[in-house]
């Protein structure tokens, strides 16, 4: 068994845990960062692969990039890579601050290659946290087990592996070959036969429904394809510059500070800024697209809003699902033959950071305002979370906006944290 003791081990190779990874090697120094190592599930990185559609674009600015907020002069800037690979000039040119999603992947995949000394495995996926309880009762390590049977040991995790897909309790019956969730999308998608006359549906009303609703009826020229929604019609998403504030790293201290009430009003109010709605340019095409439609008496787009999925099951080789409409509470049967979860990301702390909290006894996973994971006093060993403390942190914790400069907070604290801990038991116990 492949067996390997680490300092700092990073799970998932997304935004998050790169920006760590830049910010151990400029503040940190070649020690530690050369006993860093980041472990990711794919053989690659790719920025959001499942939407990662040729003509999607960042909704944040490339200033928002790995590192400039907290250092515009790191080498790993997004202008360093455009420099890099030739195309600063035509990226000038083109007058945009949000690239397309294209373009941040392939500058994360040029960060990851360009790091000096923190390593990244790529192909191991974790499956399970330990803490290893040593000799004198405390837990100065953790214990980490991958898919291909290996296992790492380190004393500092910072866990980075974006949050689960929700895929409503509705679709449970359905085999899985009839629903793709949105992170699936570029890669199942493509089993369909895109000369096929499909009857698909999308079920929800944000951006990520949108561009499945849009890529399906491009991808498959015979396809009807349908989208519902909860709510009383596609909207765009708020974007006003004054609020936009509320997503600058220095107003991280306020949101973790302010009154439960306040929190509750602020992530209320900006929910459409970043969860509800679309970018104006999509929602214009899909509005002119079925205007046009409508125009020349072929509708292959077809829009239901204020309507619930109540039930969903397969009967011969259709799927049937319940609609129930809002307005009325009357029912009825749509029979499609796949369908397209547009439907987000389960609120709660993902799967693997909930039983590493079970594991660690304490009840639910909370963090401190620098991402360290509250754990018994007998702990030494520090786990930090990114990305999945919005409730506590603000809006921006799940975005690019904030990374940079979080980076450098985990950095410090965990500097701050560093002392000798006895070496790990060879024979380990874990809790
Ligand atoms: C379609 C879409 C578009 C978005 N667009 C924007 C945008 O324009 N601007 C913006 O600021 N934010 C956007 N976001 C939000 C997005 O969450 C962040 O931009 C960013 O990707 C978060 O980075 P992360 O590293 O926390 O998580 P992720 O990007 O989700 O990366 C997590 C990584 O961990 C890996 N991983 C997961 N589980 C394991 C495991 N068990 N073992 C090993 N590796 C694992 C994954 O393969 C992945 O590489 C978008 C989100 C979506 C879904």
């Amino acid at each position: 068994m492949d067996r390997q003791e680490v300092e700092i081990l990073a799970i998932g190779a997304g935004p998050a845990n790169l920006a760590l990874a830049v910010a151990v090697e400029e503040l940190a120094g070649p020690e530690l960062a050369a006993q860093t190592l980041i472990i990711e599930q794919h053989d690659d990185i790719l920025w959001q692969r499942g939407m990662l559609l040729p003509w999607t674009q960042s909704q944040v600015s490339f200033l928002k990039d790995l590192v400039t907020l907290r250092n515009p002069r790191s080498e790993f800037s997004f202008l360093n890579y455009l420099h890099s690979i030739g195309r600063l000039d035509e990226f000038i040119n083109l007058g945009s601050f949000t690239p397309y999603r294209l373009e941040i992947s392939g500058y994360l995949q040029w960060v990851a290659e360009s790091l000096r000394d923190v390593r990244i495995e790529y192909g191991k996926r974790c499956v399970s946290v330990d803490p290893v309880v040593s000799d004198d009762g405390g837990v100065h390590h953790w214990s980490v087990r991958t898919a291909d049977g290996g296992q790492i040991i380190c004393r500092t995790l910072v866990i980075g592996t974006g949050r689960d897909p929700h895929i409503p309790t509705e679709f449970g019956a359905l085999p899985r070959n009839r629903i793709i969730h949105s992170t699936e999308y570029a890669s199942r998608a493509t089993a369909l036969d895109p000369d096929g006359a499909h009857r698909i549906l999308v079920v929800g009303g944000a951006q990520s429904a949108a561009e499945m609703f849009w890529a399906a009826y491009q991808g498959f020229p015979n396809a009807q394809v349908t989208m519902v929604m909860r709510s009383i019609g596609l909207n765009t998403y708020e974007s006003s510059k004054f609020t936009n504030e509320l997503f600058y790293p220095s107003f991280v201290d306020e949101f973790h500070a302010a009154l439960p009430e306040a929190k509750e009003q602020l992530l209320r109010e900006m929910h459409r800024t970043n969860y509800a709605g679309l970018a104006p340019g999509m929602l214009e095409t899909l509005y002119r697209e079925m205007y046009q439609q409508r125009l020349l008496g072929v509708e292959r787009l077809h829009m239901i809003t204020m309507t619930e999925v109540t039930g969903a099951r397969l009967d011969g080789d259709e799927v049937v699902v319940s609609l129930t409409d809002r307005k009325t509470r009357r029912t009825r049967e749509l029979r499609c033959d796949v369908v397209l979860l547009g439907t987000g990301f389960v609120r709660d702390m993902p799967k693997l950071i909930r039983e590493l909290a079970a594991a660690a006894g304490v009840s639910g996973a909370t963090v401190d305002r620098n991402y360290r994971m509250n754990l018994p006093p007998s702990y030494t060993a520090g786990c930090y979370l990114q990305g999945v403390n919005e409730a506590t942190h603000g809006i921006a914790d799940s975005l690019l906006s904030v990374l940079a400069i979080r980076a450098q907070e985990i950095v410090y604290d965990l500097l701050a944290h560093r002392k000798p801990a006895p070496a790990p038991a060879l024979a380990l116990r874990t809790s």
